[in-house]
């Protein structure tokens, strides 16, 4: 039997998600869209179909996020419980920071480096039914040098022959995308973010590698030799994309040229300002930092400004931004993948509606899914999340959804969790 379903609102996102469409309904039979049509066009409620009508509230499609840690617990000390608890203890929180994510709206994840023993088994649960989550795109553990970033998550390897395995055990696992540690990061206190951890002929294998098996490799950048390395491999996607000099005395190492290239390659860029953005404010409230300064970044600090100037540089170069959060991270809540389109407002002066693209059709473009997820079409999943305000006049409301739909199925109706 179909089951039916009308969700009328005051304000609905438009197909290219540039705009509202005002008082519209959209028509929901077995978990796909049929119809966005005038809230006067559509009958009231009967034995066929459920009316649910939102009032004035902003119906966009549910938000898509690149960049989750599903088992970081977002905390000052994410990085000692990272390293610390066991299985079992992370595979419950992924369970409940999922389940937080998707009732905050975000119904489509893109996980970026967690243990495979926790991340498969958590999608194939969410999958099953057993639990609300999001759609799940997964690498498992991300590839790392041996002792370099999140080595903890439990995949070292040195050699291009041992870079070649792990990204086939990865994909025999269940890998949608590859994710690879192409310089070492501040959560690695073993990792030094300014210089590569791979040389260009190692990341050019693992680029055939993952193509073979036709999957997308993306990688973790924060220095300039790392992003012209990862640019002259042909990687898919840049995570960070941070510019710091090999030197620690030096600051940052921008190389237009290699934007060009970047542009020229189509590599879309993931510039966690959102996490940024979300430290920055958790800080001013007086919160703990992170970690004390990195040892191999401490010695020269970049003020924020350079960073978001290098972004906006590449931005106007031609580089397209995803949405990742960098979730898991500290300051980096599961629920608050909104402020990613704060940041992109607030601290790179896009439009609203710029961002909210971003947030949802342009992020599910990145993923390769434009023609399931990212916009409210006929023939799409019906994914949705209604934020009460209006989002297009101040980014802020969009901010935990108050009702979240996913293919169909409510999962949370004015601001009451159903699941
Ligand atoms: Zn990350």
């Amino acid at each position: 039997m179909t089951t039916k379903r009308i969700f009328k609102a005051k304000r609905v996102a438009n197909s290219d998600v540039s705009g509202w469409l005002d008082d519209h309904a959209v028509v929901v039979e077995d978990g796909v869209i049929t119809a966005v049509e005038p809230s006067a066009n559509v009958a009231s409620g009967g034995d066929s179909h459920e009316v649910h009508d939102l009032g004035d509230v902003s119906l966009l499609p549910g938000l898509v996020d690149a960049h989750s840690h599903m088992h970081c617990s977002a905390t000052h000390d994410a990085q000692t419980l990272a390293m610390t608890e066991n299985d079992q203890q992370l595979t419950i929180r992924a369970t409940s920071n999922m389940r937080k994510a998707v009732l905050a709206g975000t119904t489509t994840i893109r996980d970026l480096g967690s243990r495979n023993e926790v991340a498969f088994a958590v999608r194939q649960m969410i999958e099953d039914g057993h639990v609300p989550g999001p759609r799940l795109l997964l690498a498992g553990t991300p590839i790392t040098i041996t002792a370099g970033h999140c080595w903890f998550f439990g995949t070292e390897a040195d050699t291009e022959t041992q870079v070649r395995t792990a990204i086939r055990t990865q994909v025999k696992l269940g890998a949608n995308v590859i994710k690879v540690m192409a310089t070492g990061g501040m959560f690695t206190p073993t990792a030094n973010p300014r210089t590569p951890q791979y040389s260009v002929e190692v990341l050019k294998a693992a680029v055939e590698e993952a193509h073979r098996m036709n999957v997308p490799i993306v990688t973790h950048t924060l220095s300039a030799q790392g992003v012209r390395n990862v640019v002259e491999a042909g990687v898919d996607q840049l995570i960070h994309a941070r510019w710091y000099h090999s030197d620690p005395n030096q600051g940052l190492d921008y190389t237009p040229d290699t934007v060009k290239q970047m542009v020229d390659q189509g590599q879309w860029v993931d510039p966690t300002i959102g996490h940024h953005l979300l430290g920055i404010e958790a800080k001013a409230r007086g919160e703990i930092g992170p970690m004390d300064p990195h040892w191999a970044v401490s010695y020269k600090v970049v003020p924020e400004a350079e960073h978001v100037d290098t972004l906006n540089k590449m931005h106007d170069a031609g580089v397209r931004f995803t949405t990742g959060l960098d979730m898991g991270m500290t300051y980096g809540t599961h629920d608050r993948s909104a402020a990613n389109a704060w940041a992109l407002v607030e601290t790179l002066g896009w439009a609203n509606w710029k961002a909210i693209n971003a947030s949802t059709a342009g992020t599910a473009e990145a993923l390769g899914l434009t023609k399931q997820i990212g916009s409210l079409q006929t023939g799409m999943f019906a994914d949705m999340a209604a934020f009460s305000g209006d989002p297009a006049q101040n980014i802020r409301d969009m901010d935990r959804a108050s009702t979240v739909v996913q293919s169909g199925r409510i999962l949370k109706l004015n601001d009451t969790v159903l699941v």
